[in-house]
């Protein structure tokens, strides 16, 4: 392993290891100022801890961001297919229609409370829980419910709804998520929301 330790993150000359007496320190932790040794040193990001804190939660991989949220859309677009069925087999909205609508609207309910309950008890939607990312404001505290739907889902939502009505519209909303390509791999919703996606345990 090869240490590159920041000069703000580096042990003063001398220091020994917090843990083991006998070890020259390299780092000094971010998080409890003891100094630790090339041994038990934990890496995370650019910053280094010592063995006994807990690390901060990590962004997530951009993999598993691009899969939550086709795995969400997925979810989402899933109580519409009864309502398609039962529109085509029943045309003339017998029975049939009506039992597969009510299907529908009661599944896409069921995918709405689920949805809100856990990001409103974990930062989590049905597809970032399979894959294991979470929503959590810029300083790792838990993001408000209200913020996650009013100022990250709502604003670019209706955005989309708009531009989808024009040429082209489709093509902007791709810069939403385009900017996560940036260093600190956040969409635009996660700007406007003061969030970020990071890495559940
Ligand atoms: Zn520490
Ligand atoms: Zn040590």
């Amino acid at each position: 392993m090869d240490i590159i330790v920041d000069k703000s993150n580096a042990a003063p000359e001398g220091a020994r290891c917090a843990v083991h007496a006998d070890w020259p320190a390299v780092i000094t932790c971010v998080t409890c100022g003891d100094y630790a040794c090339r041994g038990c040193l934990q890496e995370a990001g650019d910053k280094y801890y010592c063995a006994s804190c807990e690390l901060p939660p990590q962004l997530a991989r951009l993999g598993a961001r691009f899969n939550g949220h086709l795995l969400d859309s997925m979810i989402f677009a899933a109580p519409a297919i009864p309502i398609i069925v039962g529109a085509i087999l029943d045309p003339l909205g017998g029975a049939l229609y009506w039992i597969a609508m009510i299907f529908g609207i009661v599944a896409s309910l069921a995918v709405m409370g689920v949805n809100m309950l856990w990001l409103h008890q974990r930062g989590q939607t049905i597809g970032k829980r399979v894959l294991g990312t979470r929503i959590v404001m810029l300083d790792d505290s838990p993001a408000p419910l209200w913020r996650i739907v009013a100022l990250r889902a709502l604003p670019v939502g209706i955005a989309s709804a708009v531009l989808s009505l024009i040429p082209l519209g489709n093509f902007i909303m791709l810069i939403d998520g385009a900017v996560i390509f940036g260093t600190e791999r956040r969409c635009v919703h996660d700007y406007i929301a003061g969030t970020k996606v990071v890495e559940a345990k």
